[in-house]
């Protein structure tokens, strides 16, 4: 069981959180570690009258809430950031079970989760409106930011905790109410947090958790008219359904969606600045992020200096259990992500790509898979065009500034991008010549909640974190005043 080992064993809620109540249905959904293929627990499969009953107890709670002050709220938002920090060691250690990420990782994430909380109760204070100059002598223009309403949140499991707080903390901080359908993978670190979030003062039905099969939950999610906004992070092709679903009731939409990331390395780069930034970038997760590297572009210059460096690091990562002991990398959340990750590597090697490392699932119980590095790597390989999710670096060598940008840029993806490079003016041309909501120049780390974060093209719709990530939140409203 997930809560074995936990010093608040109350934080493993097998119930979903509707109106303040838990909530148990007829059918239920096993919930297991991917490192071990154990059983942790399960959920309640709850269908549409439960996503219905978790918006109606959104609506009710909507007017309270939103009469509230705004440091009212940040009050609450503040001490539900203060109640995670408290359980930061039990959190983790749940993430860990369903996720699969090492346990000093699973820290990391409680942490930027939090961070969320606490910038957004910050920022609620600051949803400013505008006074415009009249466009007549006698009229006064006003612009009043108000909630958008009740919000529908739907996140992925591989950020099971901070895809939950960067969409629930602007909207609460906005004075929205929510209801979440988290992953079913990955359910029980969401169910915490909504029990932290009560413990800290979140009044019932404010933010509420349906638990159960994707679609008909979706469907309610989607299609009710109570919804004002939803807001989705999740692979492209579920989100993109979802989107044109919601337009049937024209909601306001945010969408953070896959990604495809180039990681250019130009000759002129710091190679052990360059390799770390990949280490991080890639491997972090298992691969497992949208924003991971997952087209590698090195100039011909370093290219092969570049690719040993890599392969010496890579192969001292260590692989396992994330609960078991130190770890650098863990299980792939799924044997379909497994069979992903093998069919791609097995595309590229027929393809002509040469294998530096890894390149082999490992023994055991758990999904996991070597860490892996490939050489030549052709630029049409299916592991460069579609997001592999893996710990996989596919090396493709390049000559030219310009021949690079086409190669990055010829993706319908636009979520990250990472350059290396220590010239000033290339720095400056490639990073606004790539077509990506975000660019890590000379780091591959770019995921903070002081940024806004977002994709371009078909990675999404909207910015999270950030100001920019509380106006997801808000309507405005102009005031076209007589005097
Ligand atoms: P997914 O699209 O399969 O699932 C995402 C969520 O949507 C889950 O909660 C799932 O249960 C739900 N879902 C699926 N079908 C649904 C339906 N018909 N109705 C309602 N909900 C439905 O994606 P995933 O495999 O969980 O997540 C990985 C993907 O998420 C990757 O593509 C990754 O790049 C993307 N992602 C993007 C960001 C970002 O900020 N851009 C962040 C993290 C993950």
């Amino acid at each position: 069981m997930a809560g074995a080992g936990l010093s608040d064993p109350g934080l493993l809620r097998q119930a979903a959180w509707i109106g303040g109540l838990e909530r148990v249905g007829e059918t239920w959904i096993e919930v297991t570690n991917p490192a071990n293929g154990q059983v942790l627990g399960r959920i309640p499969d709850l269908g549409a009258d439960a996503a219905q009953d978790a918006v109606a107890a959104a609506r009710a709670a909507l007017p309270a809430w939103r009469g509230l002050t705004a440091r009212a709220r940040a009050v609450i938002l503040r001490r539900w950031h203060d109640r995670v920090m408290e359980s930061r060691s039990d959190l983790a250690r749940l993430l860990t079970a369903e996720q699969g990420k090492p346990l000093a990782e699973a820290e990391g994430e409680i942490a930027y989760a939090a961070s969320f909380l606490e910038w957004f109760a910050e920022e609620a204070r600051r949803a400013y409106g505008d006074i415009i100059p009249g466009h007549q002598a006698d009229r006064r223009l006003l612009v009043l930011k108000q909630p958008v309403g009740v919000v529908a949140a739907v996140t992925p499991w591989n950020f099971p905790a901070a895809m939950v707080t960067r969409k629930v903390a602007p909207a609460l901080a906005a004075g929205c109410t929510v209801v979440l359908k988290p992953s079913e993978l990955t359910p029980f670190t969401a169910l915490a947090l909504a029990r932290l979030a009560a413990e800290a003062g979140v009044p019932d039905g404010v933010f509420n958790v349906v638990t159960g099969a994707p679609a008909p939950i979706g469907e309610v999610l989607t299609g009710s008219p109570d919804v004002a906004k939803f807001t989705f992070t999740g692979s492209t092709a579920v989100g993109k359904r979802l989107a044109a679903a919601c337009m049937g009731t024209v909601k306001r939409v945010s969408l953070e969606l896959g990604g495809n990331a180039p990681f250019i390395v130009f000759d002129d780069a710091d190679l052990d600045a360059a390799v770390e930034g990949l280490m991080a970038s890639k491997f972090r997760n298992t691969g497992q992020t949208c924003v991971c590297a997952n087209r590698v572009y090195v100039q011909a210059g370093v290219h092969d200096a570049f690719a040993a460096a890599l392969a010496a690091r890579v192969a001292g990562l260590r692989v396992g259990d994330g609960l078991a002991g130190p770890t650098d990398q863990g299980p792939l959340i799924n044997a379909a992500a497994l069979d992903k990750v093998e069919r791609h590597v097995a595309e590229a090697l027929t393809g002509g790509a040469r294998v530096l490392a890894g390149a082999q699932r490992l023994p055991g119980e758990g999904c996991f898979y070597a860490p892996t590095v490939l050489a030549d790597v052709a630029p049409g390989a299916l592991i460069n065009r579609e997001e592999t999710f893996g710990p996989v670096a596919g090396l493709v060598r390049f000559t030219t500034e310009d021949e690079v940008l086409a190669l990055a840029n010829d993706t319908r993806a636009g979520l990250a991008a990472y350059v290396y490079t220590r010239d000033l003016g290339r720095s400056w041309r490639v990073s606004e010549g790539l077509e990506a909501g975000m660019v890590g120049l000379n780091t591959g780390l770019i995921s903070t909640e002081v940024a806004p974060f977002g994709g371009v093209k078909e990675s999404g719709l909207g910015r999270e974190g950030s100001r920019y990530g509380l106006d997801e939140f808000l309507e405005s409203k102009t005031v076209c005043l007589a005097v």
